[in-house]
């Protein structure tokens, strides 16, 4: 059987705890690998190896930094089938979602190579008579990132990238369920240039989560995955006084007005509801249709859920693969005896397609009727069951978006501009697509959520993961000029 080992200072590390967790090919229902699982004395050898990595990493050059990121950008890019293959294979996604998460993690990398320009920090000349004042950015030290199954590959870029070229070492704890690109892109990194020790990653499950929130010399920890562990996460760091930013679940509405094309909004809610299986933080899990164009928009919906083809993500023609484990696949399929106890329509149940082997398949849900309030919209279900929600006025619409735990992405439907901007405005949420169902920041703006959906101050990546993985330091500086030198005991004054 696979083993799949620890990296640390530049080199694939057997574990030595004799834990070790199962990696399944989703597709057919097999462990195809282990992988090791850390002790805490496996934890603290990483730490300790980024520490001293750190030591001249955080003096590297911007030019260097840069020129790393650039070689890193040309081996990722290069090397993407292969990445998607590991996450096809691990995470279950169709090869052509994989290719996709590849490439969006790589614009990730490419903002990472504009890095001498991001650390430029501010001068302010002649703040008092010959003073002047300027602020810089430096690295924080010692940073952990521990990222949810879903984005094996591109939510370890968005913490990695930044949080290295802004001069950190880092520690990745990446899911223990798709584990595998983590360390092909730690290789890849190696390849570019990278000194070793400065990105280590340890593979684990809580306990080496709790070691990197306790460890006193891991400054920062980034986080994305579910809501309570994100809320744990930012508890138990923040406890510590290190800075922390916990993303967590999601519940996302698509807000369809009367006046919207419905086969475009019937086109974007089946692309958003089911793609990766419906197992995305930025997945549309709710349609609320106002008015009525409920009637139209669900008949559109159920006549297009026929040609969405399950099965094997290496199989060009499926377009959703299987969930990630049994379990999961067996707790998304029991939302649709609470939709039902729910007393809601159950228009489309995807117990009902059989597949032909022991893979973790679903086929696609859909449920009319929803209740607001009931578990099926306040319960984050995470898989391909999309529900409709009927709502009288765009008001409704709006207060039960807004007045949702969750708060990370949304979407409105409408040819109407003026009420598009409305919605912009008035709703609670983070992302907002306007005829866009999937609005995941690029990488040169910060993705993030409100409410539940994030714990912390900064959002991910771009300009807020250049904030948060640097802490800005002022000078103020005077240059001995003889001709204003003179003694004054007063307090010094700027006007
Ligand atoms: P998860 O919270 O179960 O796991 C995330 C990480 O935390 C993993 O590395 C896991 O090993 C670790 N972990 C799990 N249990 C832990 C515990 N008790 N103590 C300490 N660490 C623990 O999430 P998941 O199932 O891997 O991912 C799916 C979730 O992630 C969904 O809720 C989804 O909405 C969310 N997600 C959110 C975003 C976002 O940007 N907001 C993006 C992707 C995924």
């Amino acid at each position: 059987m696979k083993r799949i080992h620890h990296w640390i200072d530049g080199a694939l590390v057997a574990g030595t705890s004799g834990q070790a967790g199962r990696v399944y090919n989703p597709a057919e229902g097999v462990v195809q690998a282990m992988v090791d699982f850390a002790s805490v004395a496996e934890v603290d050898r990483a730490v300790e190896s980024c520490r001293l990595a750190g030591e001249t990493w955080r003096d590297s050059t911007l030019s260097r930094r840069a020129e790393i990121f650039f070689k890193f950008r040309e081996l990722v890019d290069r090397h993407k089938a292969d990445l998607a293959g590991m996450l096809t294979s691990e995470h279950g996604k169709v090869f052509s979602d994989a290719m996709g998460e590849i490439s969006r993690g790589l614009e990730n990398v490419e903002f990472a190579c504009g890095i001498p320009q991001l650390l430029k920090g501010e001068h302010s000349e002649q703040a008092a008579n010959g003073v002047d004042v300027y602020s810089v950015r430096q690295p924080l030290g010692v940073v952990a990132g521990i990222t949810p199954f879903n984005f094996p590959g591109m939510v370890p870029i968005w913490m990695f990238a930044n949080a290295i070229a802004c001069g950190n070492t880092f520690v990745l704890k990446p899911s223990e369920k798709d584990p595998s690109a983590s360390n092909f892109l730690a290789q890849l990194l190696k390849e570019a240039g990278l000194p070793d020790g400065v990105l280590n990653v340890v593979h684990g499950d809580k306990l080496v989560v709790d070691r990197l929130i306790e460890h006193p010399e891991v400054a920062a920890l980034s986080f994305v995955g579910s809501t309570p562990i994100a809320r744990y996460i930012y508890e138990g760091g923040t406890r510590l006084g290190k800075r922390v930013q916990a993303l967590g679940g999601a519940k996302n509405h698509m807000l369809v007005l009367p006046d919207a094309d419905v086969a475009m909004a019937a086109d974007a809610a089946i692309s958003a509801a089911y793609g990766s299986a419906g197992e995305r933080c930025m997945a549309i899990s709710v349609v609320v249709a106002v008015g009525d164009i409920g009637d139209p928009l669900v008949a559109a919906i159920e006549a297009r859920l026929d040609k969405v083809r399950v099965g094997p993500g290496t199989d060009p023609q499926n377009e959703m693969g299987p969930l990630i484990t049994r379990e999961h696949r067996d707790r998304v399929a029991s939302y649709l005896d609470v939709a039902v106890e729910e007393g809601a329509r159950v228009v489309r149940d995807g117990r009902n397609q059989r597949f032909d082997n022991d893979g973790f398949f679903l086929g696609v849900s859909l449920v009319d009727h929803v209740a607001p309030g009931s578990r099926m919209h306040t319960e984050e279900i995470f898989g391909p069951v999309l529900s409709v929600i009927r709502v009288a006025t765009y008001e409704e619409g709006l207060r039960l978006i807004n007045n949702h735990e969750f708060g990370n992405g949304t979407a409105i439907f409408t040819r109407d501009g003026g009420a598009a901007r409305r919605f912009q405005r008035e709703v609670d949420v983070g992302m907002v697509g306007i005829n866009v169902p999937i609005p995941v920041p690029v990488s040169y703006y910060s993705f993030g959520g409100w409410r539940a959906s994030l714990f912390g101050d900064t959002h991910m990546y771009g300009p807020d993961g250049i904030r948060f993985f640097t802490r800005t330091k002022v000078i103020t500086s005077r240059w001995p000029d003889p001709a204003t030198s003179k003694i004054d005991l007063g307090f010094p004054r700027n006007r």
